[in-house]
């Protein structure tokens, strides 16, 4: 698979990348970019790069071959497949500078953010490559049985073709979720990554490639929706796994309803963060703030609905106000940067779009971050705060994927843990307080898939990430993530 050109600085547009269309069996497969499509950078709205198009033929190249490569993929030994995953996690740590470099350049990301999202990557293939040289996860278990003349066993087995979809927030982490225990269960996969980001994941195919993992086990398809639908649609997918909105989420179910495919879905979520009376609130606020606008708050896992209980509103709004207004926005390169750009124009345009329908709701800005003028020409949106919003208005009720918070005050913990779930999403939420035994009874009341207890959105790869109702089905990352690649399946043999 070849590696794409080095990254184009604003420096050198003339030398701007092409992305080849897909990549098949470790091979760029160009169309000659009739519909290629820009690739901008966040922080300045330069374009550093195009992007070809794949088409209906190339993804059904992709997927052949990643069905004729499964076959020896998955009779490879655990521990073989663990041996390359150590090889990518150690490629991708070597690689850090530039896969940062070019996370800063698309998505805009403070470097700090970009170098957590390269350490997240690598940390997911070391935690696949583990279990894969520990092989007990693999092992075939026995199972006791009532009737001494049969003995059964439990054993899982790859699912065959994996068709891997995901959004361009955190691309590079996102693909390192799917990739890393796909190509750990034996899977062969096609991945394809949002159109916004995909020289990330160009650089990680490189990177998968140049660590031995054999040609046609994975192959990257570049396009929108209707690539992705061409993809999840095809009948020689075993499994989807996608990251997206939770509207796209519901398409690709009913398709892989089609033909009963196994479906993974990581889907939207409007989080709620609570500060208990008895609360740290300095510390309540750094939370907050990282909670609501990190990444530009473009977070499935935004914790935009603060909870703070009446008794301490008024502090913690005063020293909210002081942390948002002295967040600095700005591109990469900038000195103390703490927030980036949107990632595009459209999603700062919807973002913008979104508070303004809110504010004609009813919605009122509490207080709001602001911009300097490194900020001209990039996809930047300062931090805003809506205080008391109507229980009804679309900032509080809705995904606003942008640097936008609501706060409401509550009496009871009864009623912070009911505005907390009101709501069909359920994927995280964070809990503020002093109270060991109020936090137990918080984590088991609060519907979402991972409860954070006075802790920054820590995230592990031995932990799960999923959420309930709307935020999707199934869970990545631990054992659940590694079992989401494989089938379930028994023998029983007669025991003479
Ligand atoms: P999106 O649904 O528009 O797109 C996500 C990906 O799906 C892209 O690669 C896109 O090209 C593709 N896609 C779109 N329509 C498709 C279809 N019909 N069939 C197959 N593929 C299709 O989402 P987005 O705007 O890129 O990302 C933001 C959304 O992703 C937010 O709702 C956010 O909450 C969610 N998200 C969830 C998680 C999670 O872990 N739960 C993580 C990150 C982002």
């Amino acid at each position: 698979m070849a590696t794409i050109p080095s990254i184009a600085t604003p420096a050198e547009q003339q030398d701007a990348f092409v992305l080849p269309a897909a990549t098949i069996a470790g091979a760029p497969v160009s169309n000659g970019a009739p519909d290629a499509t820009p690739i901008f950078n966040a922080s300045t709205g330069a374009t550093i790069g195009w992007q070809e198009q794949a088409d209906a033929a190339l993804v059904d190249k992709a997927v052949r071959t990643a069905h004729a490569a499964l076959a020896s993929w998955r009779a490879t030994t655990p521990a073989a497949r663990g041996k390359l995953l150590k090889k990518i996690a150690e490629l991708i740590e070597s690689d850090r500078a530039r896969l940062s470099e070019m996370q800063m350049q698309v998505s805009g990301k403070p470097p700090v953010e970009a170098d957590i999202d390269v350490g997240d990557a690598a940390a997911t293939f070391n935690y696949y490559a583990d279990l894969c040289l520990d092989e007990k996860a693999f092992a075939p278990e026995t199972l006791a049985l009532p009737d001494d003349s049969v003995t059964g066993e439990r054993f899982y087995e790859a699912v065959g073709v994996a068709a891997l979809i995901v959004p361009w927030n955190f691309p590079m982490v996102t693909t390192a979720w799917k990739i890393a225990p796909a190509l750990a269960a034996g899977c062969t996969v096609v991945l394809k990554p949002s159109e916004i980001t995909s020289p990330v994941e160009h650089m990680i195919a490189a990177i998968i490639s140049e660590a031995g993992v054999p040609d046609g086990v994975i192959n990257l398809v570049n396009g929108g929706g209707e690539v992705g639908a061409l993809l999840t649609a095809h009948p020689l997918v075993d499994k989807i796994s996608f990251t997206g909105s939770t509207a796209s989420g519901k398409k690709v179910m009913q398709t892989a309803a089609q033909d009963m495919k196994r479906v993974t879905l990581e889907l939207g979520g409007k989080s709620a963060l609570i500060v208990r009376a008895d609360a740290d609130v300095d510390h309540a606020v750094m939370l907050a703030v990282s909670g609501a606008f990190t990444n530009a708050g473009q977070m499935c896992s935004a914790t935009a609905r603060i909870l703070v209980h009446d008794d301490v509103y008024r502090k913690f709004m005063a020293a909210f106000e002081t942390a948002v207004r002295a967040i600095v926005v700005g591109p990469p390169q900038a000195s103390n940067v703490s927030m980036g750009p949107l990632v595009c124009a459209a999603q700062r345009t919807r973002v913008q779009s979104l508070v303004e329908q809110g504010v004609e709701a009813g919605a009122s800005i509490a207080f709001s971050g602001r911009l300097d003028q490194a900020c001209a020409d990039g996809f930047f949106m300062a931090p805003v705060v809506i205080a008391e919003p109507p229980a009804d208005n679309l900032l509080w009720t809705d995904e606003v994927f942008g640097p936008v918070a609501c706060v409401k005050s509550f009496r009871s913990d009864e009623e912070a843990i009911a505005l907390a779930n009101d709501t069909r999403y359920g994927l995280v939420a964070t809990v503020v307080t002093a109270d060991r035994e109020a936090a137990r009874r918080y984590k088991t009341q609060l519907r979402a898939g991972l409860v954070w207890i006075n802790t920054p959105q820590l995230i592990f790869p031995q932990i799960c990430w999923g959420g309930l109702g709307l935020s999707g089905i199934g869970r990545e990352l631990g054992l659940a993530g590694l079992r989401s690649y494989q089938e379930l399946r028994h023998a029983l043999a007669d025991a003479s």
